[in-house]
């Protein structure tokens, strides 16, 4: 372990963010990583416990202790190895991850848990910095080819351990850019694009091909953005490759059919996102303006408060946050809940930077004046057993010039696993399970499926983790045997 007493020694030391007067003025990243040693202290705070809780929370499993000791010891080299062999892209969890690892820490029942997560990202922007990060080429081929159908974390994943394991491997991908929901969806502010850019390199290295505009299957419902200007039939894949893995998201956004819904300015939440993003990247200003104008988030999850970062960025007049579901209690009640994630109050920085929000609030209408929404109607629950229901005499309006609508998403382009003919499940995703012989093999011979396409819409972490499992289980369908990691 780092230091044996380190965890009495040392505070909790969590990284810094700009201003929220001066990030506000930009789209770019605003927290500032560890420095060495701050780092190397943080990495002392952590006792090694003997069970760590730590890595059984990690989705991908990160061995959390031993990179923790490496730190702790300037071991930088040593780090990156231990935190690559189980982890394609730290370089995304380290900013994104909502760090289940951190609730479970042992440290965290009676003091802060270790900051494993600014750890983490102090090892891999270390490392890209000093040029440690290297293409792995395998040193044998195979001649299997494989398709990936997405291009997000779980397809990326999927290629990377793919190609290392001598497959040809080739991903294709409707949007223009290659990334899933980490280039169009999440901010900038969050994640730095260049960011996939630089893996993506790797991956190319690695002999990964990218096709990129190319839709498989058929047609895309309204809401979901496609860039498309070729389409290649699933029926072409199945010939021309030796296994396909659907990794394609959850992308079918939850709508809110109210009186009004078809008004202007009412938009699905990943419309504005996916624009901003776009323009950031140096394309077509975004059409959803939103400076100087009000703004209505319906939703309180991560896409909501997503909105909330950017519309502060554009400058919106005001923006106020509404989640049909009670207020969550501050703090959780630990020796109930400890180490799994406890449902309790969480402020982003997004709400930080400006956001009036609300609980136990379910809209009830859009209203406006020639085709634009102007307000905003809506109701206060009663939450009981469970159950809601509307409390008589709360109605209220709120001005509303914008409302982004981020109440999640149901399941995956139902079209794309129809064309494959692939079973799916009560929600919608593709059929397939995680674990024993035949895990992620869909219904139809050879078609594979991993991350929010199989488990719906979910974390960067467990789309990883799912993306570095099923390519364990496509190299020992092609192989027979397999010696990649799970
Ligand atoms: C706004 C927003 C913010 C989020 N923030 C966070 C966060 O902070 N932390 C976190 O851990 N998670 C976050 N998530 C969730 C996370 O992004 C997803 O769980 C994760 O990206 C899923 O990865 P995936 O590879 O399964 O799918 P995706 O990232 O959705 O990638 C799927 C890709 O497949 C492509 N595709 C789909 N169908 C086809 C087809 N037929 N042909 C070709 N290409 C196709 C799509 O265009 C897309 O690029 C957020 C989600 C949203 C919407
Ligand atoms: S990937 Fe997420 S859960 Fe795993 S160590 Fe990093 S921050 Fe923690």
């Amino acid at each position: 372990m780092g230091k044996p007493t380190g965890f009495l020694e040392f505070e909790r030391q969590a990284e810094s963010y700009e201003p929220k007067e001066q990030r506000l003025k930009h789209f770019h990243e605003f927290v500032r990583h560890l420095k060495d040693d701050e780092a190397k202290t943080q990495g002392a705070r952590c006792m090694d416990c003997g069970i760590p809780f730590c890595n059984n929370a990690c989705p991908v499993n990160n061995i959390i202790p031993d990179w923790n000791d490496l730190v702790y010891k300037g071991k930088w080299r040593d780090a990156i190895e231990v935190l690559h062999s189980t982890n394609n892209f730290p370089e995304m969890t380290s900013r994104i991850c909502p760090a289940p690892c951190e609730t479970a820490c042992t440290l965290g029942i009676n003091a802060d848990p270790v900051g494993i997560k600014s750890i983490e990202r102090a090892i891999i922007d270390k490392a890209g910095e000093n040029g440690w990060v290297l293409p792995q080429p395998a040193a044998q081929k195979t001649g299997k080819t494989v398709a990936v159908v997405g291009s997000g974390p779980a397809g990326l994943a999927a290629a990377q351990q793919l190609a290392r394991a001598g497959h040809e491997v080739t991903v294709f991908e409707k949007n223009d850019r290659i990334g899933g929901l980490l280039r169009y969806g999440i901010p900038d502010f969050k994640l730095d694009k260049r960011l996939i850019d630089w893996r993506m390199a790797q991956l190319q290295a690695e002999g990964v091909k990218f096709q990129t505009r190319t839709l498989v299957g058929k047609d895309v419902p309204a809401g979901v953005v496609n860039d498309a200007r070729k389409v290649v039939a699933p029926a072409k894949l199945m010939k021309d490759f030796d296994a396909v893995v659907l990794a394609g998201g959850s992308e079918t956004p939850r709508d809110l059919p109210v009186p009004g819904r078809e008004l202007g300015g009412v938009h699905f939440a990943l419309e504005f996102l996916i624009a901003q993003n776009k323009q950031n990247a140096g394309g077509r200003k975004n059409a959803i303006d939103v400076a100087g104008k009000h703004v209505v988030v319906i939703g309180g999850g991560d896409t909501g408060s997503d909105c909330v970062g950017t519309s502060n960025r554009q400058g919106a007049a005001s923006v106020t946050q509404f989640e049909l579901l009670p207020r969550p209690p501050e703090q959780e009640n630990k020796p109930l809940v400890w180490p799994y994630w406890p449902t309790k109050m969480r402020t982003s920085s997004s709400h930080e930077e400006g956001c009036s929000r609300d609980w136990s609030v379910a809209t009830t209408a859009f209203a406006g004046a020639d085709g634009r929404v102007k307000s905003l109607k809506a109701i206060r629950l009663d939450w009981k057993d469970g159950k809601m229901a509307e409390v008589p005499g709360t109605e209220f309006d709120v001005p509303a010039d914008y409302v982004f609508l981020a109440m999640g998403f149901t399941n995956p382009v139902a079209t794309m696993l129809d064309a494959f003919g692939v079973a799916k499940d009560n929600r919608g995703n593709a059929r397939a399970t995680t674990d024993g012989r035949g895990c992620y093999a869909t219904s139809v011979a050879k078609v594979f499926a991993a991350g929010d396409v199989r488990r719906g819409q979910s974390l960067v972490v467990w789309a990883i983790r799912e993306g570095r499992q099923c390519a364990r289980a496509v190299d020992e369908f092609l192989m027979g045997t397999t010696t990649l990691p799970r």
